[in-house]
């Protein structure tokens, strides 16, 4: 039986999720309708607002439905003069036009100096208009987490907004918007065992965003169009999933995960081990071995991972995340990330060590 470890591309869709979804089917009316069946439909909605705001600590007001994480990215820096984002950032931030990069440090996490620097050596805020400051909660990649609240301090003393993409945050680690003194923060539903193609972005109220599209009075009119109700009631069934999980246990599976796999093949590199992290979350490299054939490897023993490279045209390049963080390519082209909730167990690390260690002997 295959062992799913993808869970920071996609979490299995949740029995609850799916559940909620089957019933909301059968709401017939828009949402928007003021019959009772437009009505019904509403309060599937704005049952899901809700339980996503108290996920993040926000108010249900500033909760705005999209599409997913990488419409709400674009959302949230569509109006912005001038965006700054970690290298480290997803492509849907890190592909924006009128955009500058903060480094990171080698631990992986954004370096603020630089960060104050920008501000201190530059001065012209003023001149260019809105600026945004764009740090994502935990990477995608090596789930390390990153220093959000102090960037949004910087920001803010700066006059600046801090948006922050918490894709990868979410239901793994606690979220509370008012510590992390962020401005606008991005979800998405399918990676807290929601459907795929429904995410948020939370919005201060006092933030006044450029929609990116026009049409009707839907969410605040900053994102109009008949919502897809199904989608949201899924998404909101996985965040009320989320709020209840016991994030402790899966501390404890990663280390356990780590340690068996480590103790296999005494070569294998945990990327931030001694870094704070996602619980669910351990990116390995193997010096010499290549990520394409590695995936394929486990997934011949069962385990569906992910390759930390990137592939597009047949030609992988080592993983942006670990350039950045000045990780040397023949260790980062070996890099494989381990992704999952707290469903595994002890058993399924021992048996993905053999496995690695199985594996590491071609190279
Ligand atoms: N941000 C991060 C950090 C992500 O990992 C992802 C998905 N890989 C996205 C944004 C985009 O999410 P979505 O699939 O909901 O568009």
């Amino acid at each position: 039986m295959s062992c799913y470890l993808d869970y920071n591309a996609s979490a299995p869709l949740l029995d609850i999720a799916k559940e909620k979804m089957i019933d909301s089917l059968n709401k017939i009316g828009n949402p928007s309708s003021v019959h009772t069946s437009g009505r019904a439909a509403r309060e599937v909605i704005e049952e899901s607002r809700d339980i996503i705001a108290s996920l993040v600590g926000a108010l249900p007001k500033d909760v705005i439905f999209t599409s997913g994480a990488t419409e709400a990215n674009r959302l949230a820096l569509v109006g912005a003069d001038k965006v700054m984002a970690t290298t480290i950032e997803h492509d849907s931030i890190s592909q924006q036009p009128n955009i500058e990069f903060l480094p990171v440090n080698s631990d992986g996490r954004l370096n603020l100096l630089a960060l104050e620097e920008f501000f201190e050596n530059k001065k012209k805020i003023k001149q260019i208009g809105v600026t945004i400051v764009s740090v994502m909660l935990a990477n995608n990649e090596t789930g390390i987490v990153q220093p959000v609240a102090k960037a949004s301090n910087i920001a803010h003393l700066n006059g600046c907004y801090l948006h922050c993409d918490a894709v990868q945050a979410g239901g793994r680690i606690n979220i509370d918007m008012e510590e992390l003194g962020c401005d606008m923060l991005t979800l998405s539903s399918h990676k807290i065992g929601g459907p795929k193609g429904a995410g948020a972005l939370i919005i201060k109220d006092e933030i006044n965003l450029s929609p990116m599209m026009y049409g009707g009075g839907q969410e605040r009119r900053i994102r109009p169009g008949t919502e897809p109700v199904y989608a949201i009631a899924g998404f909101g069934a996985a965040a009320e999933h989320a709020i209840k999980l016991p994030l402790k246990k899966t501390y404890k599976i990663r280390d356990y995960f780590e340690e068996y796999v480590c103790k296999s093949v005494p070569d294998t590199v945990v990327i931030g081990k001694n870094t704070n992290r996602l619980p669910n979350t351990t990116l390995l490299c193997l010096p010499k071995s290549k990520s394409e054939t590695m995936v394929i490897a486990l997934d011949l023993e069962g385990f569906e991972v992910s390759s930390g490279a990137a592939c597009s045209s047949g030609k992988v390049e080592p993983s942006k995340v670990l350039v950045a963080m000045g990780v040397k390519k023949e260790m980062s082209q070996g890099s494989i990330r381990v992704s999952f909730d707290n469903t595994i167990n002890q058993n399924d690390a021992k048996r993905f060590a053999k496995s690695w260690a199985k594996i590491a002997k071609r190279f």
